[in-house]
């Protein structure tokens, strides 16, 4: 085992729910009974990309995008729960740890820009942000709209929502990918017209 904090996990053991019971943002109700938890793998399996090989997003490097710029490009793949959800890449293939400096220099504005054009869609009251990587190498952010007034949707549960609401009709969505498009090609880059639905 790795580490002392590896070896004092209870292995096959199921946590208990109660921490989150009753908590208002957590989106379950009744008995929920946690899975048993299942020991490391070790080595971890190779992530998509890993090493820059066999990566989708270097593969198909204008799919789902609706928007780049010299270095940044921001994808929207489906209509889903939540009124916007999209996905902040480089255009190039790196890791968060091996972003060069000019592009490091340019992600915190990237980022409010995006967070911004999100927020501006009528039903969004703020724009989720998180970086998880444990799929893709290809260094990516989510970026998840928070419907305005919906309170049980705030913190990370939001993530849980977007897969359990109704989808957003696609006449819809393709509105909102337009106005995402165009809100931060008006700040530099360009909107991309072949969006698929
Ligand atoms: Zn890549």
């Amino acid at each position: 085992m790795t580490s002392d904090y590896h070896r004092r996990l209870p292995y096959g053991e199921r946590m208990s729910a109660a921490p989150f019971a009753g908590d208002p943002m957590f989106p379950f109700e009744g008995d929920v009974e946690v899975v048993p938890l299942a020991g490391p793998v070790l080595p971890e399996p190779a992530r998509g990309g890993e090493g820059g090989a066999d990566c989708w997003s270097c593969a198909e490097p204008d799919r789902d995008v609706i928007w780049r710029d010299e270095q940044w490009k921001l994808k929207a793949r489906k209509p889903s729960g939540l009124p916007f959800v999209a996905i902040l890449e480089p255009r190039e293939h790196y890791r968060l740890d091996n972003l060069p400096p000019e592009l490091t220099a340019t992600l915190g504005p990237a980022i409010q820009r995006v967070a911004k054009a999100i927020q501006d869609l009528d039903p969004v009251a703020r724009t989720h942000f998180n970086r998880w990587g444990d799929g893709s190498e290809h260094f990516h952010l989510w970026f998840l709209a928070r419907p305005l007034g919906m309170m049980q949707l705030r913190g990370a549960m939001i993530a849980l929502w977007d897969e359990m609401l109704p989808a957003v009709p696609a006449d819809e969505f393709t509105a909102n990918v337009n106005q995402v498009a165009a809100a931060l090609a008006q700040g530099g880059g360009e909107a991309v017209s072949r969006w698929r639905e």
